[in-house]
């Protein structure tokens, strides 16, 4: 095959979780660029649903869906709606994520359970939900968001997120063993680890933490959309189907 189609996702179905903004808006764009449908889902409709409008602009169908990704009906109508809309799924990214900052010692059981909840439940439940529909068609590709803190260790003076670490962790631990599980069916299951981009959820640090955030980054600055897009369209393509159980950190060189 040509090298530029096998990058190419013409006909494909992928969802995107948390796709309404930042990096899941940005990767799903790419989706679209590459030819793929794309169902958009997030908590709050009407920006999903902005989303899915900007996509449909480039020229591919898509489809907004109101969905917290703690919630296993909700996920499950998720996946029905993608079904039934456009007959599969191919491709799922695993990207709505959530973070707070606090001192470990001081985090509540409350934030914890949260902070668990939407990074790596939500990770598991989309899976589960979309991976049924994925081993039906004996063929699909997971693409979890994990995230650095997930792979090393964060300095207090950048950012003190234990819960979200451990969180981004188990998603690492999750693509691995879920990918051998799913061998069998033709699922690859990998993981993106971004380092910093400039997004809602990075605003905070890159506003007032800069000098720690740039002494932890080795290129100097933040991830920028193109820099996101081509990963995540490479993972979800035929470009990628020997690969498996793989954590690809983008992040400038601040894991090395
Ligand atoms: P944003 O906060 O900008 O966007 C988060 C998205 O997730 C929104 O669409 C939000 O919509 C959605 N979301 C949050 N909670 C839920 C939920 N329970 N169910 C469904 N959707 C939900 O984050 P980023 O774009 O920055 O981050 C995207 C992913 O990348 C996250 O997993 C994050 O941890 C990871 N990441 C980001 C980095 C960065 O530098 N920005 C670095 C490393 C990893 P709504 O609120 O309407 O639900």
């Amino acid at each position: 095959m040509n090298v530029m189609e096998l990058f190419r996702l013409d006909g494909k179905v992928a969802i995107v979780t948390g796709g309404s903004r930042g990096l899941g808006f940005w990767m799903a764009e790419a989706l679209a660029e590459a030819g793929a449908n794309v169902v958009l889902c997030a908590r709050k409709l009407e920006p999903c649903e902005e989303a899915a409008r900007a996509i449909r602009e480039i020229g591919v169908r898509s489809l907004a869906v109101g969905c917290d990704v703690t919630d296993p009906d909700a996920v499950k109508t998720l996946v029905e709606k993608a079904v039934s809309e456009f007959g599969r799924v191919d491709i799922l990214i695993n990207n709505a994520g959530f973070i707070w900052e606090e001192p470990p010692e001081k985090v509540s059981l409350e934030t914890w359970n949260k902070t668990l909840a939407i990074n790596a439940t939500g990770t598991f439940l989309c899976s589960q939900e979309a991976g049924k529909q994925m081993i039906k068609q004996g063929w699909g590709k997971i693409i979890n968001i994990a995230s650095i803190s997930g792979l090393a260790s964060v300095d207090p003076e950048l950012s003190n997120t234990v819960p979200y670490s451990a969180a981004k962790g188990a998603i690492v631990a999750l693509t691995r063993d879920l990918a051998r599980k799913w061998c069998q069916y033709n699922i690859t299951v990998n993981a993106i680890a971004p380092g910093y981009f400039g997004t809602k959820m990075s605003k905070y640090l890159a506003e007032h933490r800069q000098p720690q955030l740039m002494s932890s980054i080795r290129m100097k600055r933040l991830g920028t959309k193109d820099e996101i897009k081509g990963v995540a369209v490479f993972l979800a393509s035929a470009a990628a189907n020997y690969i498996t159980g793989q954590i690809l950190a983008v992040d400038g060189g601040t894991v090395m």
